[in-house]
């Protein structure tokens, strides 16, 4: 056997990926957390990183929150990853909160201090960006639609990216107010209903497009082939736009196959679930990395 590092990681994991009474593990907290892709990618690096270590998803109710996480805190639990609708709700329940996390008002990825109190931070505007990096994004005119939880991120990320104008479109203005003043005085940020009749000169001249809502998204309804807004919203998309659908299954997303028949260069949601992934396991483990294939194959092999 060649005496590669990564070889030898991963027969070590190997070995090592037999659950025993040293093991430890890293939990996702949610609610629901029986569709998450994480615990098939995390403990894909746990083996080829040889840790003694495994991932499993909780789900946990707002009532039961802080009592989970204070029980975890005080058994074999190395670390947390935290999603719908805990993200916010965390905060309390943490001694020390990373500046993005802080600015980003929600938190994905928790660790014990040597005080074994939780430390937090957020991974996924490191993920938004990942697959975004290596383009000259600079100066260049975005849309964001839908203004939720992940909008956040969106938005951040495109602003460390330099981008010269972010449009939100929404449904409706109610979840708007707060998201624009997260980022007053950084961007010039606008915002439009779907329906409004600038909407379509907007998606003209837009270098990316990027889907945060869960239009498209896998259900048990089966409205897979549905576009955010309907058809006629994307009625003036054009080749020269950049679309980037956050969401991972299916892949490609209804909305991604539409933009490719138009010419489109397209992003898919997965690249981001796997970035943030990497980031979080690294936080977990104090600097660890694992290449990027290692997780993104456990998935599509999975999917
Ligand atoms: P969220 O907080 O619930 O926000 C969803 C946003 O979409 C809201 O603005 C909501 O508008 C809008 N929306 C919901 N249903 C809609 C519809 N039928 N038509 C138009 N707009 C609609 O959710 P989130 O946490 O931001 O997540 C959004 C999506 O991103 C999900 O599909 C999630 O899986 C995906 N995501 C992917 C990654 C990744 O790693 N790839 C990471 C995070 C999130 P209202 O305010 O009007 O309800």
């Amino acid at each position: 056997m060649g005496c590669g590092s990564r070889t030898d990681h991963y027969f070590k994991g190997k070995i090592l990926n037999m659950i025993s009474s040293k093991t430890s593990f890293i939990a996702l907290i949610g609610n629901p957390v029986s569709h998450s892709l994480s615990p098939i990618m995390q403990n894909a690096a746990f083996k080829y990183l040889g840790l003694d270590l495994i991932y499993i998803a909780i789900p946990c109710k707002d009532e039961d929150l802080e009592l989970v996480l204070n029980s975890l805190k005080k058994i074999n639990c190395k670390g947390l990853n935290i999603t719908i609708p805990h993200k916010e709700k965390v905060f309390n329940l943490c001694s020390e909160i990373s500046p993005i996390a802080s600015k980003l008002k929600a938190i994905n990825t928790l660790k014990l201090n040597s005080e074994k109190e939780w430390s937090a931070t957020n991974t996924d505007l490191e993920g938004f960006i990942y697959p975004l990096k290596n383009l000259n994004l600079t100066k260049k005119k975005s849309i964001v639609l839908g203004s939720g939880g992940a909008a956040k991120s969106v938005i951040q990320g495109l602003i460390n990216l330099n981008l010269s104008k972010i449009s939100v479109i929404t449904r409706n203005k109610s979840s708007l107010d707060e998201l624009i003043k997260n980022f007053e005085n950084q961007i010039d940020l606008q915002s439009f209903l779907s329906n409004d009749n600038q909407a379509q000169n907007l998606i003209e001249e837009a270098d990316l497009i990027v889907n945060t809502t869960p239009v498209g998204m896998k259900t048990a309804k089966n409205e897979m082939n549905l576009l955010p807004y309907g058809d006629s919203f994307w009625r003036s998309l054009n080749s020269k736009t950049i679309v980037y659908d956050l969401i991972y299954n299916p892949a490609p997303t209804h909305l991604l196959k539409f933009s490719a028949d138009k010419g489109c260069m397209t992003i898919d949601g997965l690249q981001m679930l796997v970035a943030q992934g990497l980031k979080s396991l690294s936080f977990w483990t104090n600097g660890l990395e694992v290449p990027f294939h290692i997780m993104n194959d456990a998935l599509k092999n999975h999917l």
